[in-house]
């Protein structure tokens, strides 16, 4: 991309490891080198082929979408979005799709009634970029032509994913609600939903105080008339670990502290008080959080729970199931007088077991041997074996995580049989906020789903963006100079081809006894040898890389096979279900007569990918929306854009190779006979004519003095920002 046109005196931008990119104006030119004098006084000196010029006659205030910029490339679009950012403009679009950099301030008035009642049935592009744009475009297109339409919000940890789909949620409700209608409205339901699920499933993190520790997929269903009739809640992958591990400076999932700060009354009831008395919550030192306040915050829940539909015994059985787990996490265990087994440790131990089995309302001698013995079922013989402290730790942290994980579910299933499915419903907006690419120090199962999502979103948004418009072009034989970008089918049949794709060979060692995460690290390295997407690295025995579409990832392979396999411990089992509370037994409905024998292997890897392909095919029957959030900086405080790191983020989410196509390419098209039925006002003498609908779509076009259009065999292509001018003149007819 890097322009032939740089001379001595051209003003450019030059790479910098600092900034990304600096400005300067060339000085001298040697063969492929350019020497470049930076705006703060250095030379540096460049290939050619890396010295990009700049706009010296941009708009001090930047464009509003990326496609208006007379040099299109990375430093244009950063410098862009850096202007605007300053500004408090943290809106842009790149053609269709729309940019959001995090303010980490509130922008109030950006978010008021008066704004959406703006953004309401104003054209796109009219009005300064915005979330309430790209609802607005969805809902009408709905409307008229009565198909369904998703918004995918993306982005990393922190970057705004969450908050966005909030502001498009309460926009669409604002749509489609009804006006005057007091209390519990479908559309009320619907936004009622968002702090009880955070309440549950959010938690500080490291990257972001608020981080959604599952993904959600919210399914808006509207009637003929446009109101919003029915919703269905989705979500995905909880994160089971973090019930009973935490480190500094991350907390627990949000419902634990807010109940610590419960009124006294209930605090008494369920033997609270502190968090910090508790172990699932002082593993890490960090209790609260900043301009929140857990007590009021509880109120808060519980009023959005009474308005979701939970009933106030429900949402008492909810919390006292939140403080049972709180006291299992206190019980410790000291060995046993026979070797390899466990006994309660002391007085105080006991008092939490007491607790926890008074709160479940099971049996406390059952809950002990649920926590220290296994009985194994042989086909001769029941043996009861033992547990020694260690392994007693395990169970108890696994009842943790089972309890904790099916209280989660319940929620999401009582909001949605609460909110109703509108069985008659045409059309749908999704909105979906899942977890954006993760690459850390140490990546896990968990890591490895998560990325697998986004190698599914991307190859979704490939083929939305590429492969559907150059197709398209394609087949209506218009020219199309091709636009080369990374497919990434490939790394998606590494993982999930079946047989012989990842998940597949994990799910075999799962299954294996004797497998260990070595020999499933060894299967895979023997498997993908000449795999281009897969790499072992040279040190060592048990991790191994994926080169992914956003940059190489290295899984450490050690708890892959305990992560994947997904069974309650049959003892776990039949203690719950024998709950004499119904909330607690109906968590563990009894299982069916033959599996419930054995601890029954279930993949949560395959599980999961049967989720992503039916959130996919759902997303295929619809068109999609794109919302890029953007983290400017990891401090997560206003006013600071981090070069480097948006840049990062622009390449991940695939901005960047989009920008090139939504600028190169025609954005808008209509068949010619939607494109009559819509601007035939404009001419219609032309309409009174007996043209052929090519030929009349043409005139049309040329009387009102379009260029740069396409005609293909059976549509109309635009330029972009044709349209709005075609629907201009429309309104002045
Ligand atoms: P995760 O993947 O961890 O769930 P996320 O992308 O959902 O992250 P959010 O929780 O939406 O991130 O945003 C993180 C924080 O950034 C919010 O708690 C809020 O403080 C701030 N923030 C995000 N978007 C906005 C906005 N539009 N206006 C003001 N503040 C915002
Ligand atoms: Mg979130």
């Amino acid at each position: 991309m890097a322009s032939v046109n740089i001379i001595v005196g051209s003003h450019v931008w030059v790479e910098d490891p600092k900034l990304a990119w600096k400005d300067g104006e060339v000085i001298k030119i040697h063969g492929q080198d350019v020497h470049v004098k930076t705006s703060d006084g250095k030379v540096v000196v460049a290939k050619i082929a890396k010295v990009f010029p700049k706009d010296t006659e941009a708009p001090p205030g930047g464009v509003d979408d990326m496609t208006k910029l007379s040099y299109l490339h990375e430093p244009g679009v950063l410098q862009n979005l850096a202007t605007r950012y300053e500004l408090n403009e943290i809106y842009t679009y790149t053609g269709n799709i729309l940019i959001a950099v995090n303010p980490f301030q509130r922008l109030p008035h950006l978010y008021d009634t008066h704004m959406m009642e703006q953004y309401k049935g104003a054209a796109f592009g009219e009005l300064s970029p915005h979330v309430f744009a790209v609802a607005d475009v969805a809902y009408r297109a709905m409307i008229n032509e009565g198909k369904s339409n998703s918004i995918l919000v993306s982005g990393e940890s922190g970057a705004g994913k969450t908050e966005t789909t909030k502001m498009l949620m309460r926009y669409l409700a604002h749509l489609g609600g009804r006006s005057g209608v007091e209390g519990r409205t479908v559309e009320q339901q619907v936004l009622e939903s968002n702090p009880v699920l955070e309440a549950f499933g959010n938690a500080k993190t490291v990257r972001n105080n608020n981080s959604s520790r599952f993904g959600k997929f919210v399914e808006i269903q509207f009637d003929k008339s446009g109101r919003i009739s029915g919703a269905a809640i989705r979500t995905y992958l909880l994160e089971r670990s973090r019930v009973c591990q935490i480190s500094n400076p991350e907390r627990n999932y949000h419902c634990f502290y807010l109940l610590c700060a419960a009124p006294a009354e209930e605090v008494e009831r369920y033997k609270l008080g502190n968090p910090k008395s508790f172990h699932y919550l002082n593993q890490s030192k960090y209790y609260e959080l900043d301009g929140v306040n857990d007590a009021e915050e509880y109120l808060a829940t519980r009023r959005a729970m009474d308005i979701v539909g939970i009933s106030e015994e429900e949402q008492d059985a909810i919390f006292r199931v939140v403080a049972a787990i709180l006291h299992l996490g206190n019980v410790e265990f000291a060995k046993g007088e026979e070797i390899d087994s466990s006994v309660i440790k002391d007085e105080q131990s006991r008092f939490h077991l007491n607790m926890t089995a008074e709160l479940l309302k099971c049996d406390a001698k059952s809950l002990e041997d649920a926590l220290i013995t296994r009985v194994m079922v042989t086909p001769e013989e029941v043996i009861t074996r033992t547990l020694d402290p260690e392994a007693a730790l395990g169970s108890r942290d696994a009842l943790a995580k089972t309890i904790y994980s099916r209280l989660f579910d319940w929620i999401v299933e009582k909001i949605n049989i609460s909110i109703g499915q509108d069985p008659n419903s045409k059309s749908i907006i999704g909105v979906l906020d899942i977890y954006g690419f993760e690459s850390f120090k140490t990546n896990s199962f968990e890591q490895f789903c998560i990325n697998f999502t986004n190698e599914k979103l991307q190859q979704h948004f490939n083929q939305h963006v590429f492969k559907m418009e150059q197709e398209e072009y394609e087949k209506e034989e218009i020219n199309w100079s091709y636009i080369e970008f990374v497919d990434n089918q490939d790394v998606l049949d590494l993982i999930e081809k079946k047989p012989g794709g990842i998940i597949s060979l994990l799910d075999e060692a799962c299954m294996f006894p004797k497998s260990t995460h070595e020999t499933f690290a060894q299967k895979l390295y023997q498997t993908f040898t000449k795999n281009k997407r897969f790499i072992k690295p040279k040190l060592s025995r048990t991790s191994f890389t994926i080169s992914h579409y956003a940059g190489e990832v290295t899984y450490q392979a050690d708890l892959f096979l305990d992560k994947n396999k997904d069974y309650v411990v049959a003892e776990h089992q039949v203690l719950l279900t024998a709950s004499k509370c119904t909330f607690v037994a109906g968590l563990f409905p009894p299982l069916p007569e033959e599996s419930s024998k054995s601890s029954k292997f279930s993949s949560i890897g395959s599980r999961f990918k049967l989720q992503l392909q039916s959130l996919m095919e759902t997303l295929s029957s619809t068109e999609p929306h794109y919302i890029r959030c953007v983290k400017p900086n990891n401090s997560l405080k206003p006013c600071i854009f981090e070069n480097l790191n948006v840049i990062q983020q622009l390449r991940c989410g695939g901005v960047l190779e989009a920008i090139r196509i939504s600028c190169a390419g025609y954005p808008t098209r209509r068949t010619f006979y939607e494109f009559l039925l819509r601007f035939g006002v404009l001419a219609p003498e032309v309409l009174a004519g007996s043209y052929d609908d090519k030929v009349a779509c043409q005139m049309i076009l040329d009387k009102k003095g379009l260029k740069g259009y396409q005609m293909g065999k059976t549509k109309v292509f635009l330029r972009a920002g044709q349209m709005a001018e075609l629907d201009a003149r429309r309104a002045e007819v």
